[in-house]
């Protein structure tokens, strides 16, 4: 059986603001095993870039990780000092960010984005930490690598940009990758090529991925399981295909319908779910997706507990079976 490189268990994530506590990430748990890709999925606001930051131990000076464990190759990061978590940025866990431009360093070209790491974790000399740069250019599908080594990221489009964000995860063999909207800023044959990319490297490298995006279409074709979070909570999981075959929960539903696969027509119209994500300071009580769901009843005022409905496919709604029942209608 493979080996659990990432296993979150009841991880509760707070930002303390002027206007009240936020509950970013609300009792999350999942596990990602060796050469998986698990799909965080989600709108805008759900929590699921908290969930990546929690797990870099990158969150803001007002962001504070309140409970739960977060295990890398069975160590906890939670109580790790900042002088801790640096050996495990980049060994352990890479994270490929959604706009590359902002991400890379303007001042420095592109080679020395690769070097420094290179040397700092793999402790390479130059000349080593130079060949291999070039080598993972190469990797990535980044034409002419020794000449790119000399660039700007201005200087590159937006699809090498990410291929050079790829090539930095990959630079220290991590157990663990998190791609954070990876190919939102790209076009769609730009978005093909990256999400094949790390489909190939996940195959080459044995790597466990966490693939956080609100496009439930790249989840459909790429990840092997996927935990639909809404509020701060995950609200349904399970295998990708179960999910999306048989889904249980109203607003896994409202993503389907809204979204688009990779290969899908984009000309026609989609059904956009109705009304906002609720505050995350101000949640309402019982179901948090209540406010938009047109299966509520009383019970709903209560917080529906989350259920196994089948083997490893888990729903939290009160109504899941008259909901999936509908869906398949
Ligand atoms: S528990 Fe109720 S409000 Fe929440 S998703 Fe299910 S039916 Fe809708």
């Amino acid at each position: 059986m493979a080996e659990n490189v990432l296993s979150i268990n009841n991880l509760k994530t707070q930002f303390s603001t002027q206007d009240g506590t936020v509950y970013a990430v609300d009792g999350l748990s999942f596990d990602v095993v060796a050469g998986q890709i698990v799909g965080l999925v989600g709108e805008s606001g759900c929590g699921k870039s908290t969930v990546a930051m929690s797990i870099m131990r990158l969150l803001p000076r007002q962001g504070q990780i309140v409970d739960g464990q977060i295990r890398v190759g069975g160590r906890d990061l939670v109580p790790l000092t900042e002088p801790q978590m640096q050996k495990v940025r980049g060994n352990d866990i890479a994270m490929i960010f959604q706009d590359a431009l902002t991400t890379l360093n303007p001042t420095m070209k592109v080679g020395r984005h690769l070097i420094q790491p290179l040397q700092i974790h793999r402790k390479m000399d130059e000349r080593a930490a130079r060949a291999y740069a070039i080598e993972l250019l190469d990797h990535v599908g980044i034409p002419d690598p020794a000449a790119r080594m000399e660039t700007y990221p201005h200087e590159l489009s937006g699809g090498m940009r990410q291929r050079v964000m790829i090539a930095m995860a990959l630079s220290c063999d991590p157990k663990l990758l998190i791609a954070d909207e990876p190919t939102t800023a790209l076009d769609v044959t730009i978005q093909r090529q990256i999400m094949d990319l790390i489909l190939r490297l996940r195959d080459e490298t044995g790597a466990g991925i966490v693939l956080i995006t609100h496009d439930v279409g790249v989840v459909a074709e790429v990840c092997d399981r996927v935990v639909v979070m809404y509020a701060g909570k995950e609200v349904e999981s399970g295998p990708t295909e179960e999910i999306f075959m048989r889904p249980r929960h109203p607003y896994t539903i409202g993503l389907l319908n809204s979204s688009l696969g990779l290969n899908d027509d984009r000309t026609q119209p989609l059904q956009a779910i109705p009304g906002l994500p609720p505050s995350l300071v101000h949640l309402p009580e019982g179901c948090r997706f209540a406010p938009r769901c047109r299966h509520a009843t009383d019970q709903c005022r209560q917080m529906p507990p989350l259920e196994m409905v089948r083997a490893d496919h888990a729903a939290a709604c009160w109504h899941k079976e008259e909901v999936y029942a509908e869906f398949t209608q």
